[in-house]
């Protein structure tokens, strides 16, 4: 009866304006290789984002792994535990030690005030998430950086297209590395990239994502192969002729939450500072104790109403059993992020919801708001 509504849907041009790219690429051969789309791409990202230089991957994941060996960033890097487990595994993967920083009650982000405490001589980077593509204090982490010689490289996969100050947020630390994976609001089927700031560092990122080639012969690292392919390359620029569309569709979703979601008691929704221009990629909300179901509940039911809603980020990485032995990962060293991960629940927000889909979307919540007040108490409640 229902149709089914997720958390999110990819953003999809007509599927005709695609063809004119494939044409190009069967007639041209080239489907690899830093070809003429995956290069027209990194010069338009770098335009439309306000970047200086663009290095595209395969994936976001890859990109973060490179972004942390073109650094070579060793020992212990702070990140943050309300993630999306490649945050850290790229830690891991690297042979580094996460150390996790508790986070921000009003952001989701790492709170600056906590990093301190937690550098040792052993720490040599700071990872913090603009967690649902809100800033992080970027001043205040970079100020600490300085001060102890730290790298910062921000992982920036919600973050596209976000600007403080009217410059982009990717401007921010030394490296920032994207996600354009289906789920992200700009995608390329799979795909990521890192923004670097000079030349020289966007060189070396470039021969790292090619397995350390620096011309026909010379291997200058042992690099990875991470590169992003032609297809996916032309699908990004085709992306970028909607993606204002997108947005703008994503703020208005956004707006309709904000007014009739008031509604519902016990339910707290994220309202953005107009400090920053936000993307508007999640729409997170927290269930309070005052709500009438528990989170997981709430949850539960609206599965049950075909409403795929998602507990971005529960659990938290510092409790999965390859972080969890770490002295940082002990729930009393992280108590905000532990509560925000209880609480937690991300709905539905696509470009292309429709009005009856998000007016289905908001009539079930309210009506589970009121759900046990009038079983229980047999008192209806007046909204
Ligand atoms: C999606 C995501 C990634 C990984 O990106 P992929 O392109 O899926 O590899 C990393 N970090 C965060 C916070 C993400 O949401």
């Amino acid at each position: 009866m229902n149709n089914k509504i997720f958390v999110t849907s990819p953003l999809l041009p007509p599927l005709e304006e695609f063809i004119p790219y494939l044409e190009k690429m069967w007639s041209s051969r080239t489907l690899t290789n830093g070809g003429s789309f995956h290069q027209e791409l990194e010069a338009s990202l770098a335009d439309y984002l306000g970047v200086k230089y663009v290095s595209l991957f395969s994936n976001g994941t890859l990109a973060l792994l490179t972004a942390l060996q073109a650094l070579r960033v060793t020992g212990e890097v702070i990140t943050t535990p309300y993630s999306f487990v490649a945050t850290s595994h790229t830690l891991l993967w690297n042979g580094l030690t996460p150390v996790f920083a508790d986070i921000d009650p009003l952001t989701f982000n790492i709170d600056p005030e906590k990093i301190e405490a937690l550098i040792t001589p052993q720490t040599t980077a700071i990872m913090p998430v603009h967690c649902y593509g809100i800033p992080c204090q970027v001043d205040k982490i970079q100020q600490i950086a300085d001060i102890y010689g730290l790298r910062v490289i921000y992982d920036a996969a919600h973050a596209f297209g976000v600007k403080s100050n009217g410059t982009s947020v990717l401007n921010n630390g030394d490296l920032s590395v994207l996600s354009f994976h289906a789920t992200k609001v700009f995608n390329t089927f799979e795909g990521g990239a890192i923004i670097s700031h000079d030349l020289k560092t966007k060189q070396r990122i470039d021969y790292l994502k090619n397995f350390g080639f620096a011309g026909e012969t010379k291997v200058v690292a042992p690099g990875i192969n991470a590169k992003m392919s032609e297809v996916s390359a032309a699908f990004g620029l085709l992306q970028l002729k909607h993606i204002d569309r997108a947005l703008l569709a994503r703020e208005q979703i956004y707006q309709r939450y904000m007014r009739e979601l008031a509604l519902a008691t016990g339910l707290s929704c994220y309202q953005f500072a107009d400090d920053y221009e936000w993307n508007y990629a999640y729409f997170p909300v927290l269930v309070e104790e005052h709500f009438p179901l528990s989170r997981d509940e709430l949850y539960e039911m609206l599965k049950e109403e075909d409403i795929y809603a998602r507990r971005y980020f529960y659990p938290l990485i510092s409790s999965f059993s390859m972080y969890r032995h770490l002295d940082s990962a002990a729930p009393q060293e992280l108590p905000v992020a532990n509560q925000i991960a209880e609480k937690i629940l991300c709905l539905p927000i696509f470009p292309d919801m429709t009005n009856e889909e998000q007016g289905r979307i908001i009539e079930t919540v309210l009506r589970l708001s009121q759900r046990k007040c009038s079983e229980d108490v047999n008192v209806q409640q007046v909204a």
